[in-house]
């Protein structure tokens, strides 16, 4: 029988059978992979609590056909204050849901993992906007999966972005500058110069990095955010 080390946090829990689990873990080493938790729902298990939603853990598992099989878990965190804490959790739902949706199983999602675990760090830890932490993990997530528009000039006509009014184009994905977009603004959202500066920053700098910037105006940022994220899952 050959074990595996990896670290993973559980993103996904099922009911399988009357004692066990089947979890969905995102992992430094293997990707996303499904992995059946025996026993887990025992409350004398030895893996009771790294087989719960949100706990990151460090894994021995095992590989028998389809399926991975915890041997044993040693927790790393569990975030205790997100898991009381209803509305910070309620968010983490649609981000571990997005997630879920856009990789695939085996993918390689180390970097995914450490956006996602430096998110939900700054959630339970920092004074933050969490809106606005919610913001940036999507946009980075969905700049990670290749998914970054240009952001220096427009589109359409290469003129700077900046000192213009800018508009961002969900149906194409790209920044725009008024002159190129059409008479029918449905299609866009206007955004600051800050907040375009602030979307840069986030595309181009390191996962733990990623959220140390400030923003005055956060509405047309947390706008974005959604807005693009929605656009690139619908496109997946
Ligand atoms: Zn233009």
């Amino acid at each position: 029988m050959n074990l595996i080390k990896v670290k993973g946090i559980v993103i996904k829990e099922t009911t399988y059978k009357e004692n066990d689990k089947i979890i969905t873990l995102l992992t430094d080493k293997l990707g996303k992979i499904s992995c059946i938790a025996r026993g887990a729902k025992k409350t004398n298990s030895p893996i009771l609590a790294n087989s719960q939603y949100l706990v990151y853990s460090e894994f021995v598992l095992y590989k028998s056909k389809k399926f991975y099989y915890i041997n044993t878990g040693e927790v790393i965190n569990t975030f205790y204050n997100l898991r009381i804490d209803f509305d910070k959790l309620n968010l983490i739902f649609e981000l571990t849901r997005m997630i879920n949706s856009v990789t695939d199983e085996n993918q390689d999602t180390e970097k995914i993992l450490q956006l996602f675990l430096n998110t939900i760090y700054v959630m339970e830890k920092q004074n933050k906007d969490i809106n606005v932490v919610v913001a940036i993990f999507k946009i980075k997530l969905f700049v990670l999966l290749g998914f970054a528009p240009r952001t220096t000039v427009c589109s359409n006509c290469n003129n700077p972005l900046e000192n213009n009014v800018i508009y961002y184009d969900y149906v194409s994905n790209r920044f725009l500058c008024e002159n190129c977009t059409r008479e029918d603004k449905r299609r866009y959202i206007k955004i600051s110069t800050a907040t375009l500066v602030a979307i840069r920053y986030i595309i181009a700098s390191d996962i733990k990095k990623v959220f140390s910037f400030e923003l005055k105006n956060t509405a047309d940022f947390k706008l974005f955010g959604q807005v693009f994220s929605d656009a690139m899952s619908s496109g997946i």
